[in-house]
């Protein structure tokens, strides 16, 4: 049997992570940077692929993300209770997937050690035809599934 230590995102729960471990779960996908509309009705949202000004679609990075909530005030901070609540997150969100118990995919940076096998997996923005917001755009002529 091995004695490796397992890593932290197998030991912990989300709310047992320190701040450094909580914020090197998320690889950086962008998927959340994406546009959504919320149905007032039913309270539905869905996906656009309509990109945030700020993200930068060749990496899925933001280019200011120390100052993103100046920037844009929509732009959400995610916490424990956030994670929880937003089920509309993209499916494959290493803050979701952990909070659903399924541990992180084998592409997920810190599983394999590198970037390059969410590019290989054709997981996050970098993967899909995006359009970045303007004025005057018509979110309804972008609606996508859910990533
Ligand atoms: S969807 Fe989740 S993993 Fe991807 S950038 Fe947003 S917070 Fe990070
Ligand atoms: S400000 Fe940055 S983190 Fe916020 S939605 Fe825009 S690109 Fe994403």
């Amino acid at each position: 049997m091995s004695n490796k230590a397992k890593p932290f995102w197998e030991t912990k729960t989300l709310d047992e992570m320190s701040q450094t471990e909580w914020e090197s779960l998320c690889d950086g996908c962008g998927l959340c940077c994406l546009t959504k509309l919320q149905d007032d009705e039913t309270d539905e949202v869905v996906y656009t692929s309509v990109v945030c000004p700020y993200s930068d679609v060749d990496t899925g990075q933001c280019k200011d993300y120390a100052n993103r909530s100046v920037n844009v005030p929509t732009c959400v901070q995610l916490t424990l209770e956030r994670v929880a609540e937003f089920d509309w997150l993209p499916d494959t969100c290493a803050y979701r997937m952990i909070y659903r118990g399924q541990g992180l995919a084998d592409w997920h940076p810190l599983v394999s050690g590198s970037s390059k096998t969410m590019k290989q997996a054709r997981v996050g923005l970098t993967a899909i035809p995006v359009v970045i917001d303007r004025s005057g755009i018509n979110y309804e002529e972008f609606m996508i599934d859910k990533p």
